[in-house]
């Protein structure tokens, strides 16, 4: 299902001592049928907010939401609480019941709809098996494991064949290794149920390993958005290039320098001036190479390491560059031309 978001504005009203919250402002966006979108911004960005209008959870106070093309924001009674239903969300908090068994969790939203007895456990195997639960439909919920409530969570929001999965900030407190597993299962998931998938986060990690396309949101507006890929290579908008230098933090030693990135070989101990995003099937070598002839300047590596995105790879490489300060700003200024994103570390 295609979601278009046209002038989205939510104002939460204030007390006298504090004023209004702008949450969502002017937000437009268009999310493409059957892709893993993401939505990235930090804590107070608007994320959960702009989820709950997108879900229809809260109505905006301007704009308007469609889904194929057919205006949504405006339904009331039956109508709403129908295409409400054929809309599954998940959370970080996992928001199940404790006192209910994994399939009895599983089988609430389609206890409502007033399924079949029969049909709702022939379903809620199905769906357990389709989460890797198969054998813990008894387990009772306080026995499970963080990645394993939030498959029950998955299933559950699965289970009246939604077009839609919305997951705000659905990996959160998860470990990495456990964040990697459940995103894996989204993505196979999106794949077999040609879901639309709205992927609301704070983590870079998550945009780089699970979603086609991102938009950042940074106080209620969208400031930069496309195609993953893109973003990484040429992050444009200041809390872009924040998310994206996060991804890979400096670790400092207990002596306080600053030796390694996460993902890197580092060898050489000390420098690291810029760091370079090389996107896809470009390599860094000729790149650099060719900025030295061309410009009276020369380079030294100081570390080097690839990120895969889902459909490809991002080259990542801290240099320094010694030569004067015009030639240094030509040199980079050749770069940016050919593709390269360039930060500027404060070394
Ligand atoms: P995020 O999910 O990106 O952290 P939120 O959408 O939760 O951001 O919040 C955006 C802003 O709106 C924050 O300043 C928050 O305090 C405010 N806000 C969110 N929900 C409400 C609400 N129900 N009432 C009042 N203010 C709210
Ligand atoms: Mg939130």
């Amino acid at each position: 299902m295609q979601i278009k978001l046209e002038g989205l504005e939510r104002t939460y009203t204030g007390t006298a001592s504090a004023g209004d919250v702008h949450a969502v402002q002017q937000v437009s966006l268009l999310i493409p049928s059957n892709t893993i979108f993401g939505i990235i911004g930090k804590s107070g960005a608007g994320k959960s907010t702009l989820v709950r209008l997108i879900s229809l959870l809260e109505k905006p106070d301007a704009g308007s939401i469609f889904y194929d093309g057919e205006r949504v924001d405006n339904l009331t009674g039956q109508k709403l609480i129908q295409r409400r239903r054929r809309a599954g969300m998940i959370f970080q908090n996992f928001n199940l019941f404790s006192s209910r068994t994994a399939g009895r969790n599983i089988a609430y939203p389609m206890e409502i709809c007033g399924m079949p007895k029969a049909r709702i456990q022939e379903r809620t195997q199905e769906l357990l098996e389709l989460v890797g639960l198969a054998d813990r439909g008894d387990a009772p919920v306080s026995t499970l494991s963080g990645g394993q409530k939030q498959r029950v969570a998955i299933a559950r929001a699965l289970a009246n064949n939604p077009d839609v999965l919305f997951c705000d900030e659905a990996t959160s407190a998860l470990d990495p290794q456990t964040t990697r597993a459940i995103l894996e299962l989204i993505r196979q998931i999106q794949k077999k149920m040609q879901l639309t998938v709205v992927m609301i986060t704070h983590q870079m990690e998550v945009v780089r390993d699970a979603c086609d396309e991102v938009a950042v949101l940074d106080a209620g507006r969208v400031v930069e958005q496309g195609p993953v890929s893109q973003i990484f290579s040429a992050p444009q908008a200041a809390v872009t290039r924040d998310f994206i230098s996060n991804l890979a933090p400096m670790t400092a030693d207990d002596d306080g320098t600053v030796t390694h990135r996460q993902g890197m070989v580092r060898w050489s101990a000390e420098g690291g001036r810029y760091i370079l995003h090389f996107i896809g099937s470009m390599t860094g070598e000729p790149v650099l190479s060719n900025m030295a002839k061309r410009f009276d300047v020369s380079f030294n590596i100081r570390a080097g390491g690839i990120q895969l995105l889902p459909e490809q790879q991002v080259g990542t490489m801290i240099i320094d560059i010694a030569g004067d300060e015009a030639e240094t700003a030509n040199a980079l200024a050749y770069l940016r031309s050919q593709g390269v994103a360039v930060e500027e570390t404060k070394q």
